[in-house]
């Protein structure tokens, strides 16, 4: 198969970091998906770390969800017009995220972040948009600067395509440091329209804020008429109820989601303060559109994953989270393997160095090699994890004892292959 599809398609794969490229090794092609396991075109079952990079907080397959999908299928898949269940999914993200006062449904997250980082120029009447090496906001020209995730990955700075006039625009700043920020402002005083940031990010491995990074920001973005983009697309939904506001109650001017608020459809958000989104067309003259943007399928697949997010999903996704996380470290601990655990709420991963990692360059320094013998390790025994050193791993409600103890037992050969 993947021979087949590096015929036709670009290194085999729709989206670069499922290539295997930073791992070596043919990708494996997933035929179905069920709870916390997914089974390859080969037939092998795998208990899955991946959960679709984020969106399966319930599991594959949740009968709920998929009986959602299955009456809005019967209905239609797609009206180009205004619908009842966009209206219940933005009311549901507005009634669990209190910064928000009006959201804009779209596709994918990068076009949520694309549209809040112009709403944010637009309605500024400035050009300049910080943003943090390490943190990854999707493919958006402007934001593709030192970013994470699968440009962490193929170890590229930034990316041919993208001109220099609009990397000109981009202020890149090492993350957890206000000093930097306060520089920055102080660089381009009236010229810079936003800060946005990965509101935990997890594109460079899991790297919280510093205590008091994200409110120092949004009291420096305050300070100088800028405004505070909170990137949510991975946090949101996953980290709390209301995600990663839930946690540190900084409250940004925009926010953008995705994964989660999709139940496995393509659909994603950004919203914020009512003055800010009034200006976005047809209520004001920033442009922002999509064909397939609300669409019935995608927002019934999400909104039912929602309404099943109560607190008893978050209390056991956070445990489940927490016995993987001890099972691993003292697994390397065992074999002598340096290591950090790194968490954010019930998002992890494991940096293969025992240096303390606080920002981009700190997690450059791990040793991937070992990260890539404890990865396939743990393929080879039946556990998917993503396929790269500078990613977060997933959880979900699913997860349950004997998927955690097929983990366990993984996990002392993959160390054993790491040391
Ligand atoms: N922002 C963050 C924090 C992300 O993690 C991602 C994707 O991983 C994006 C934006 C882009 O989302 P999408 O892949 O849906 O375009």
């Amino acid at each position: 198969m993947f021979d087949r599809a590096s015929v036709v398609t670009p290194g085999g794969v729709n989206s670069p970091v499922r290539a295997f490229r930073a791992v070596g090794g043919t990708p494996r092609f997933m035929v179905s998906g069920t709870g916390p396991y997914l089974t390859d075109a080969d037939g092998r079952e795998y208990v899955d770390l991946v959960c679709s990079w984020g969106p399966m907080i319930l599991g594959h397959s949740h009968p709920e969800v998929i009986a959602a999908v299955q009456e809005a299928v019967s209905r239609g898949t797609s009206f180009g017009t205004p619908g009842e269940g966009e209206v219940a999914l933005a009311e549901e993200i507005v009634a669990r995220i209190e910064p928000v006062e009006q959201v804009r449904l779209v596709s994918s997250g990068t076009e949520a972040t694309m549209s809040a980082i112009r709403l944010a120029r637009g309605f500024t009447g400035r050009a300049k948009v910080v943003k943090f090496a390490g943190c990854y906001h999707g493919h958006v020209d402007a934001l593709l600067a030192a970013a994470g995730s699968g440009v962490a990955t193929f170890g590229l700075p930034d990316t041919p395509g993208v001109t220099g006039a609009t990397a000109g625009d981009t202020v890149v700043l090492p993350y957890n440091d206000l000093d930097a920020v306060r520089a920055a402002f102080a660089a381009h005083p009236g010229e810079i329209a936003c800060v946005i940031t990965e509101a935990s990010p997890g594109n460079m491995g899991v790297v919280p804020p510093a205590d008091g990074f994200n409110a120092g920001l949004k009291e420096l973005c305050a300070a100088n008429g800028a405004l505070y983009i909170s990137d949510e697309v991975m946090t949101g939904f996953r980290t709390s109820k209301a995600g990663w506001y839930g946690v540190d109650g900084v409250r940004p001017d925009l926010m953008t989601f995705g994964k989660v608020m999709g139940g496995g459809f393509p659909a994603a958000a950004f919203g914020g303060r009512g003055d800010v989104m009034a200006h976005l067309a047809p209520a004001g003259p920033v442009y922002q559109a999509g064909t397939l943007s609300g669409n019935p399928v995608a927002t019934a697949a999400g909104l039912a994953q929602l309404r099943l997010l109560d607190d008893a999903a978050y209390a056991k996704i956070d445990a489940v989270s927490a016995e993987l996380r001890s099972l691993v470290g003292d697994a390397l601990t065992k074999e002598g393997v340096a290591h950090t655990v790194s968490a954010a709420s019930n998002m992890f991963s494991v940096f293969f160095t025992d240096e303390p990692v606080r920002d981009y360059d700190d997690a450059k320094k791990q040793d991937v090699f070992r990260f890539t013998a404890f990865f396939h390790a743990m393929l080879e025994r039946g556990v998917y994890l993503p396929p790269s050193a500078f990613e977060s791993w997933f959880v979900s409600t699913a997860h349950d004892e004997r998927a955690v103890e097929r983990i366990a037992a993984a996990l002392p050969a993959a160390a054993r292959a790491a040391a």
